[in-house]
């Protein structure tokens, strides 16, 4: 089963309340990867770095089986820059500077060996590149997931609504759901955003879950309660890797798979936090990502008399 990866690789500096780092391998893209390659290879990655992207993390990547014949290398420019400041409820924070750089004349091209891909993640990108990979598919992938975030709806709002019409699945936090459909209430939200081309769409509320919406249906997936958070940069990029991963492994895009998926996705998101950067996503193993998913089926697990 072959998966598509669209999105940045980046270096971001971060400050949470439990420290700071300036400059730390960061991005869309690579956060998916990471998650992703531990349900499905190859994962073919489609993205843009500068001259100072290191060597040795495109060799992590390859060793996890994702295909880097898609990540332009640009000699003279630097790598997309991101820093932000996270507030002391770590579920909310600040972006301090987003410097494109090499990102600014990304013309992302989609190489031949990837086409015939089955699914396409679209990580958090310009709505415009979004599209453009999407139209250079010669066949049209059996699911199509994107993510985006505020700072494109504020730029570039009538982009992302094109790039909407063409995808089955948005995933977005709470506050950008309100943002894009101009309702408070989630449930109107995501009527109004499903009307706007997706199919399904997730709302993701950090440390309180993840909502699916799909017709008339809506399914909740907790965030697993964890006694340390170091570092929720990323949280949103690996629980995309998890859903779209798993939703690839077992082929089957059903509402009730997705469920299973979401919750893939959470738990992914999980050890994501606990490191800053991807650090945590470079060491767990099959084993404890299977101990994890375990947790959260203990977690939500209740037997109940109706009365
Ligand atoms: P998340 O915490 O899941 O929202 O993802 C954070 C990652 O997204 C960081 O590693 C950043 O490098 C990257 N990022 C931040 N802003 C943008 C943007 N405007 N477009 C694409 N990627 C971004």
């Amino acid at each position: 089963m072959s998966l598509i990866t669209v999105g940045t690789m980046a270096f971001d500096a971060i400050e949470t309340p439990f420290g700071k780092v300036d400059r730390i391998v960061g991005g869309s893209a690579t956060y998916v990867a990471y998650a992703a390659s531990n349900f499905v290879t190859p994962v073919r990655q489609i993205s843009i770095i500068g001259n100072d992207f290191p060597e040795e993390e495109l060799n992590t990547l390859r060793a996890r089986g994702v295909i880097t014949d898609g990540i332009e290398q640009v000699p003279d420019k630097k790598s997309f820059f991101w820093s932000g400041r996270y507030h002391t409820d770590m579920n909310s924070r600040d972006t301090l500077v987003t410097d494109l750089n090499v990102l600014a004349d990304f013309n992302p091209v989609v190489p031949d060996s990837y086409q015939g891909s089955e699914f396409l993640m679209l990580g958090n990108l310009m709505p415009k590149l979004q599209t453009s990979v999407i139209r250079q598919l010669t066949t049209r992938p059996k699911l199509i997931v994107m993510d985006t975030m505020n700072f494109w709806m504020d730029v570039a709002m009538d982009d992302l609504k094109e790039t909407l019409t063409l995808v089955d699945v948005l995933l977005v936090n709470d506050g950008e759901a309100r943002q894009l459909s101009g309702e408070y209430s989630l449930v109107k939200a995501a009527r109004k955003i499903m009307q706007m081309g997706p199919r399904f769409l997730i709302i993701k509320k950090g440390e309180h879950g993840a909502l699916l919406f799909h017709e008339n249906h809506v399914f909740f997936a907790p965030a697993l309660p964890l006694e340390d958070v170091f570092d929720p940069t990323g949280a949103g990029d690996t629980f995309a890797g998890g859903f779209i991963g798993h939703l690839a492994k077992t082929k089957d895009i059903h509402f009730n798979n997705m469920k299973r998926a979401i919750i893939v996705g959470s738990a992914m998101a999980s050890f994501c936090v606990e490191k800053f950067g991807p650090e945590r996503l470079r060491e767990i193993t099959k084993r404890e990502i299977d101990e994890r998913i375990g947790a959260f089926v203990q977690l939500v697990n209740f037997d109940i008399d109706l009365v």
